[in-house]
């Protein structure tokens, strides 16, 4: 062992001691410690054993976004007012689901305006944020337009 992966073992045996909130990418396996996403086979190891959080880094993240989405989700006629209530539902929603399942993950929550546009990793969780919404949001119009096998699904919620 030469001094400098000594060194780094040291590094990364503190780190592992220190680190809480780990999460792994479930995608390349980099793990996230020190507030950012690392390449350590090592660490990987550890916290997967330690059943640390699978999620997607933000690299993957973006090369998903490239590759497309599993669903997405329209939410119009948004007034400001209600604006920011129903971007947090989404985000507590997203949340949710992603603890039961890791896969399901929002992409990202694009605000534009007088609608909300949100992309999902996963149909299921676009299908659940419009119905969530629709039922906390009286007097709202639910379209669910379901496409051929794996091509995204597109949810529709407008707004009284
Ligand atoms: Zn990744």
């Amino acid at each position: 062992m030469t001094k400098s992966e000594k060194k780094s073992e040291k590094k990364v045996k503190q780190e592992i001691k220190t680190h809480a909130g780990d999460a792994v990418c479930k995608r390349c396996h980099a793990v996230y410690f020190g507030k950012h996403w690392q390449t350590s086979p090592k660490l990987y190891a550890e916290f997967k054993a330690r059943r640390a959080a699978e999620i997607l880094c933000g690299e993957c993240r973006q090369i998903q976004q490239k590759d497309g989405f599993g669903g997405e989700v329209i939410l119009k006629n948004i007034t400001a007012a209600e604006k920011t209530e129903i971007i947090q539902e989404i985000k507590n929603i997203g949340a949710r689901a992603s603890r039961r399942d890791p896969e399901d993950q929002i992409i990202k929550i694009e605000d534009k305006g007088k609608s909300v546009r949100v992309t999902t990793t996963e149909n299921q969780l676009a299908i659940s944020i419009g119905k969530q919404v629709d039922r906390a949001h009286k007097g709202g119009k639910l379209e669910i337009k379901l496409s051929k096998e794996d091509k995204p699904v597109r949810v529709v919620w407008t707004a009284k």
